[in-house]
C-alpha cells in the first residue's frame, strides 16, 4: 500500500469517501484563487463538524502533512493554496447559519456562510452586517474573518474585526478553544479572538463565528464627482472628512479606470473627466440625502467638481456598477496585472497618486488606480503584456517603497499569503517577524497549518 493511500483510507475514515477528494479532476480545481498561482494539494476534504476537523489535525501531525483551510478560494494573494502541498480542507459544507438574535443584535455563522447569504438573512430581520468586500457575492464568512476582510462601507463602519465577538476554533493539535465571547465587553485575558482575525489560516482553523449587528440604516444616498484634476479628487476626501461629514463609502477611480469603464459600460462621463469619487451616505432618508446635498455643494464649491446625485435606486446602482466594472475592464488595456492594494494616509494619497504616475512613466507600463479612498486603500494595479513580467515586478517593488515613506502600509485587505512574502521586510522588523513566528510555534509547534504563509518560515522574505 502507498502512503498516499494509507492517508487516503485514514481521510476516507474521518470524512467518508464521498467528502475525499483524490482525483486529478477533482483536486485541480482546488489548485487555484484568484492569484495568478496555481499549487496542486494531495487531497481535498470537506468536513461537516469541529469533530473531523480536529480528528484530521490529529492524523496531520502523526503524518506531518500540511493542512489548508479554504473558503471560497477569492483570496488575492495565495492563503488558500495548498503551497507545500498537504490537504485542502473546504469549509462548503459548513455553510448554517446557526442563529440571529435580534434582542442581543449577535448572530452565530459556521465558516463556510457566504457573506452576501449572511447579510441578506441579517437585513430580513433589520439588523446589518457592514463588512461588505467587493466579493462579498461568493466569499464565505471563514475567509474573511481569516483576511480581516473590509470593503467600501468600512469609512463609516470599520472592518471584520470590529464585527466579530468572539470565534470557535480548533488548534493544529486538534484541541478546541473559543476565544472571546458574545458579550460586547470582554477584556478576560490575552485577544486571541483578536489574533485569529486576519492570521489567514496559519494559527487555528475557524469553526464558528460571533459576529455583532447593528441596526440596519433605512436608507443611502449616492454621489458621483467628475473631477477635472487628480489633486482635486484626492484632496477632496481630506475636505469631506474635514467638514464634518462621514460618509458610509469613498471610492476613488483614476483617469485610466475612468476611460476602461467608459469602454465597458454605458456610464456617461464627460470627455475632460481626469478623475471620480463615488461618495455613499446612509440613514434615515432624510439624513442620507441631506449629506449626500452637503458634500456635492462642498465639490462644487471648493473643488470645482460635475456632481451628480443619484434620484432612484436604479440610478444609484447604476453608479456602484461603475466602480464595480473597473477591475473586468483593466482586461481591455493589457492581459494581465499585478493587483497591490496599499494603504496610506489619507491626506497622503495625492503624493502616492502621483508617485505611482512617475513609477508608470519610468517602466513604460500602464499602472490603474482605484478603491476605498475614505480609508486611504487603493488598489494599485500594474498592467503588463505576457513578455513584461520582470518589470512590472520591479515597478511593484518601488510602488512598496513609496508606500512605506509616506508611513503606509502594503496591504489593507488582500494579506500576505505566498504573494507578498517577499515584499515583507519593507514594513516590518526583524523584531516584530520573531515575534509572530514565536507566536505561530506555540499555536503550530510542527508547523503543518498552512506553511510557506505570511513570511513566517526563514528565507521566505
Ligand atoms: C473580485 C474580487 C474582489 C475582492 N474584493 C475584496 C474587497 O473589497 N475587500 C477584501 O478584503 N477582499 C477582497 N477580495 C479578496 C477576497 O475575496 C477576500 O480576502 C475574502 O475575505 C476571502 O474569502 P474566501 O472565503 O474566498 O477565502 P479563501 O480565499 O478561501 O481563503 C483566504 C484565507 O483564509 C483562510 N481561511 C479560510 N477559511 C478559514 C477558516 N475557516 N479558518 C481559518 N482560516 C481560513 C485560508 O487559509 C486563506 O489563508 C476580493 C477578491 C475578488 C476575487
Amino acid at each position: 500500500m502507498s502512503p498516499d493511500k494509507k492517508i487516503y483510507n485514514q481521510l476516507c475514515k474521518i470524512f467518508g469517501k464521498a467528502n475525499v477528494y483524490d482525483k486529478l479532476i477533482d483536486r485541480t480545481q482546488y489548485a487555484y484563487d484568484a492569484t495568478q498561482k496555481r499549487f496542486l494539494p494531495d487531497f481535498v476534504v470537506f468536513p461537516k463538524d469541529s469533530e473531523q476537523i480536529s480528528k484530521l489535525f490529529i492524523l496531520a501531525n502523526r503524518e506531518k502533512i500540511p493542512v489548508v483551510p479554504r473558503g471560497a478560494g477569492s483570496g488575492f494573494t495565495g492563503g488558500a493554496l495548498a503551497a507545500d502541498g498537504g490537504i485542502i480542507v473546504s469549509t462548503e459544507l459548513m455553510n448554517k447559519i446557526e442563529s440571529i438574535d435580534t434582542t442581543d443584535l449577535t448572530a452565530v455563522a459556521e465558516p463556510g456562510v457566504i457573506n452576501y447569504h449572511f447579510q441578506e438573512e441579517v437585513e430580513k430581520r433589520g439588523l446589518f452586517y457592514p463588512p461588505d468586500p467587493a466579493s462579498w457575492q461568493f466569499s464565505a464568512l471563514g475567509g474573511n474573518v481569516a483576511e480581516n476582510a473590509g470593503g467600501p462601507r468600512a469609512v463609516k463602519y470599520g472592518v471584520t474585526k470590529d464585527y466579530i465577538l468572539g470565534l470557535e476554533a480548533v488548534l493544529p493539535n486538534g484541541d478546541f478553544i473559543r476565544a472571546g465571547s458574545r458579550n460586547i465587553k470582554d477584556v478576560v485575558g490575552y485577544n486571541i479572538a483578536g489574533l485569529l482575525i486576519g492570521s489567514e489560516g496559519t494559527l487555528a482553523f475557524i469553526t464558528k463565528i460571533i459576529a455583532r449587528l447593528i441596526p440596519k440604516p433605512q436608507s443611502t444616498s449616492t454621489v458621483l464627482a467628475e473631477f477635472k484634476t487628480l489633486d482635486q479628487a484626492a484632496s477632496s476626501v481630506s475636505l469631506i472628512l474635514n467638514n464634518n461629514i462621514l460618509p458610509t463609502a469613498i471610492e476613488f477611480m483614476d483617469r485610466h479606470s475612468v476611460a476602461a469603464v467608459k469602454r465597458y459600460t454605458d456610464i456617461s462621463i464627460d470627455e475632460s473627466t481626469k478623475a471620480i469619487l463615488v461618495i455613499q451616505t446612509d440613514g434615515s432618508t432624510e439624513e442620507a440625502s441631506r449629506e449626500a446635498e452637503k458634500i456635492a455643494d462642498l465639490l462644487r464649491s471648493k473643488a470645482g467638481a460635475t456632481v451628480k446625485i443619484a434620484t432612484t435606486v436604479a440610478e444609484e446602482e447604476l453608479l456602484w456598477r461603475a466602480r464595480r466594472s473597473v477591475s473586468p475592464a483593466l482586461k481591455n488595456i493589457r492581459p494581465n496585472k499585478l493587483n497591490e492594494d496599499i494603504v496610506v494616509p489619507r491626506n497622503r494619497l495625492d503624493k502616492m497618486i502621483e508617485k505611482t504616475d512617475q513609477i508608470s512613466k519610468k517602466y513604460g507600463l500602464p499602472i490603474v488606480n482605484f478603491g476605498h479612498a475614505g480609508d486611504g486603500n487603493i488598489h494599485v494595479n500594474v498592467l503588463y503584456e505576457d513578455d513584461e513580467r520582470k518589470k512590472a515586478e520591479a515597478a511593484v517593488y518601488e510602488i512598496f517603497e513609496a508606500v512605506v515613506e509616506l508611513g503606509g502600509t502594503l496591504s489593507g485587505e488582500h494579506g500576505i499569503g505566498v504573494a507578498k512574502q517577499k515584499f515583507l521586510r519593507l514594513a516590518k522588523t526583524e523584531s516584530e517577524m520573531n515575534i509572530m513566528r514565536a507566536i505561530k510555534k506555540t499555536f503550530d509547534p510542527n508547523n503543518i497549518l498552512n506553511p510557506g504563509k505570511m513570511g513566517l518560515q526563514k528565507g521566505h522574505t
